[in-house]
């Protein structure tokens, strides 16, 4: 069976869409997928929502957020954690929209790879639920999801980019993301996959590994 057609399987036994596809579907306002990017390191989706949407309320652009006070950005965006050093980075960020890009986001990877603490990730996420430029964020379920299944081996996530656009079409590269974000969150989650459920249960390593442990286990246990 061809990955596409494997990634096919996945996607029809998910639910609902990724955060940044329903901010993306209700208001397609790239600032705001970028900040709530920003807002989402290291914390559940949950938090990044209830964070954004307070900031929004208040702060919406550039400009607003570039010259608000430090310690109510603070307060707003508390839910998200590293409250302190997320509310510096948005209102660098933010400057440098206004300064450099006239209050709007950059459409290139190497121009917002070079906003303050816009990594790879965030830089692609940006390109791809913002403004639909095929590209591949690598986040943990990303990462996770194709090495467990075998389709690579990788140990680092810039590999793992490298090595899913070698497996996929670029016309693929946009749906990568939000599939393994939801498969990782609903299905294959970090431990304890919900293998019994999955959909390409025969067709994964991992579920070998899982059954062999298992059955060692049975096989050493005095009560059967
Ligand atoms: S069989 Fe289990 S480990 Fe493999 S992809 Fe499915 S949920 Fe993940």
């Amino acid at each position: 069976m061809k990955y596409n057609e494997m990634l096919d399987i996945i996607e029809n036994s998910l639910e609902g869409n990724v955060h940044l596809d329903d901010l993306a579907k209700k208001k397609n306002d790239p600032f705001k997928i970028l900040i709530s990017t920003i807002l989402s390191a290291r914390t559940r989706d949950p938090c990044t929502i209830e964070a954004t949407e307070q900031l929004f309320k208040t702060y919406n652009t550039p400009e607003l957020i570039a010259n608000a006070d430090i310690e109510h950005l603070e307060s707003l965006i508390k839910k998200s954690g590293f409250y302190k050093i997320k509310a510096t980075r948005i209102k660098e960020v933010s400057k440098l929209i206004v300064e450099k890009y006239n209050g709007r986001v950059p459409q290139d990877f190497n121009d917002l790879m070079d906003l303050p603490g816009v990594g790879a990730k965030t830089a692609n996420c940006v390109l791809v639920y913002a403004f639909k430029i095929p590209a591949i964020p690598v986040d943990t379920h990303v990462h996770r999801i194709p090495n467990r299944m075998g389709w690579i081996k990788t140990k680092r996530p810039k590999d793992t980019e490298k090595e899913l656009k070698n497996l996929f079409s670029k016309d693929q590269w946009i749906r990568l993301n939000s599939i393994f974000v939801k498969f990782g969150q609903q299905t294959c989650l970090p431990t304890n996959p919900r293998c019994e459920t999955c959909p390409i249960t025969l067709k994964c390593p991992k579920i070998i590994t899982i059954n062999k442990k298992e059955q060692k286990k049975k096989n050493k246990s005095p009560l059967i």
